[in-house]
């Protein structure tokens, strides 16, 4: 990485980033659900190499604080990463085939899935550090779902035929909110004239967080709701309720023509025996019938026991494992200058430029560990602190960017040109963080910064 960047050229943070991922972050992780029994000792020897990946692609000081350098490049500590990876890898065994010779060793070590228990100052086996991993996550372990060696429905076997998008192609929101209903009865009265109507909606709410799913037969008034797990994704609920319809007209109803008509487009790459999309519930009275019956359901009291499926759980082990790794950051940055600028590990594309001279420059500034004469002398690399051209002043961040007389005329001029913008506040948060994370004027105040960075001819020194 040296080779391809130094502090002042080179490929961009991004690139640097992207090869350290593909090319030696994806080698250190590397079975590490094996040696992550290693001791934490063993295992920290593996933090240099990230570290030193990291300053060379921000173009960082070795002084810098390795916290600073994560939060800012976006790459978490290798034992987040390998919390996750372990919890992966033991949600890929749990949805293995029913053949796999792992799940039978776990449900033999007869450990509490709940309460995992190991001798201390042994090694941990995956299942233990899997487990522990869920845990400290707030996760439930997913459980055991072996996947059939055989897919039940042929690959080559072509299944959309049996479900029909002409409503859904007909409809434009654009247009007249009436078209839908209108559509909806001509193909009732033309097309699945005679048939079955079914009506199917998964429904969920965040606040209290809670998920449900509905059916509802027309022919017979008939509702059937259930009440799931809030953590399943909008598109299980839309399964599970298609796959309760297909059970309930298999198991009470004469062989007969049926329509299953379902409420969003979430689940447009599954297929459904004769089933077609309905793009709006207004104005349809079914729609309107089963999506209220899956509301109601929300707050029902019976909890229906269904397994999270392996996509849902990744993506929720995607977002535990970030929120893990915020929250470590929220409580450490504070206290380091990068504190001053973010609190999390969410990206900041305003506080970068593309020249890499400046990006760097940016990227010191914000962690604190510059080439100015202050940060110099704490390194006892130069002799004392002070600003070359006023020596009774240390030479601060603060100092270089808003008060040496050097500089005088760019900081008026970048003064004025913030004015115009309407920022008033001359200060380091604002100059080097961008106003807020929300902000219209993040970038322009950054765009000025760094004019005023280059106008300084400092940048070789910074
Ligand atoms: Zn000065």
């Amino acid at each position: 990485m040296k080779s391809v960047a130094g502090s002042k050229w080179g490929a961009n943070r991004d690139l640097l980033l992207g090869y350290y991922r593909a090319a030696i972050l994806g080698k250190i992780n590397y079975g590490c659900s094996v040696y992550g029994s290693a001791s934490s000792t063993q295992l920290r020897k593996l933090d240099p190499i990230q570290n030193a990946a990291l300053r060379i692609a921000l173009g960082a000081f070795c002084s810098s604080p390795v916290l600073s350098l994560q939060a800012e490049s976006g790459v978490p500590p290798l034992h987040v990463t390998r919390s996750k990876l372990v919890c992966r890898r033991y949600q890929a065994i749990q949805h293995s085939s029913r053949h796999h010779p792992l799940p039978v060793l776990f449900e033999e070590a007869g450990v509490i899935l709940s309460h995992p228990a190991w001798p201390v100052r042994s090694h941990q086996p995956l299942l233990i550090r899997a487990l522990w991993a869920y845990r400290s996550l707030s996760l439930p372990p997913p459980l055991r779902q072996p996947l059939p060696s055989v897919p039940p429905t042929p690959p080559w076997r072509d299944l959309s035929s049996l479900v029909s998008f002409c409503l859904s192609e007909s409809f434009d929101k654009s247009q007249d909110g009436h078209l839908a209903p209108a559509l909806y009865r001509e193909l009732s009265d033309t097309v699945y004239a005679g048939y079955l109507e079914v009506f199917t909606d998964g429904s969920h709410t965040t606040t209290p967080a809670a998920s449900a799913a509905a059916i509802y037969l027309v022919d017979l008034s008939l509702c059937q709701t259930w009440r799931l797990a809030a953590l399943h994704d909008s598109v299980t609920l839309e399964l599970f309720a298609l796959f309760k319809a297909l059970a309930f007209i298999k198991a009470h109803l004469q062989p007969q023509k049926v329509v299953i008509y379902r409420l969003s487009g979430s689940i447009a790459p599954y297929c459904v025996p004769q089933g077609t999309w309905i793009p709006s519930h207004v104005g349809i009275r079914g729609n309107e019938i089963v999506d209220r019956a899956a509301r109601l359901a929300l707050t029902s009291a019976a909890v229906e026991t269904l397994p999270l499926q392996e996509a849902t759980c990744s993506r929720l082990l995607t977002v535990a494992s970030g929120k893990a790794w915020d929250s470590e950051l929220a409580a450490e940055l504070p206290s380091s200058t990068l504190g001053a600028y973010r609190t999390d590990s969410s990206c900041h594309p305003w506080a970068r430029s593309t020249a890499r001279a400046l990006d760097v420059a940016l990227n010191r500034l914000r962690i604190g560990h510059v080439g100015l004469a202050s940060h110099l002398h704490r390194l006892r690399l130069v002799p004392d602190p002070y600003c070359q051209w006023c020596r009774d002043q240390e030479e601060t961040i603060a100092h270089f960017l808003l008060h040496c007389p050097r500089f005088h005329s760019m900081r008026t001029e970048l003064r004025d040109r913030l004015s115009v913008l309407g920022v008033r506040d001359f200060t380091l948060p604002v100059l080097l963080g961008g106003v807020g994370p929300n902000s219209p004027l993040r970038y322009p105040v950054i765009r000025l910064v760094c004019v005023f960075l280059r106008k300084s001819r400092q940048l070789h020194r910074i």
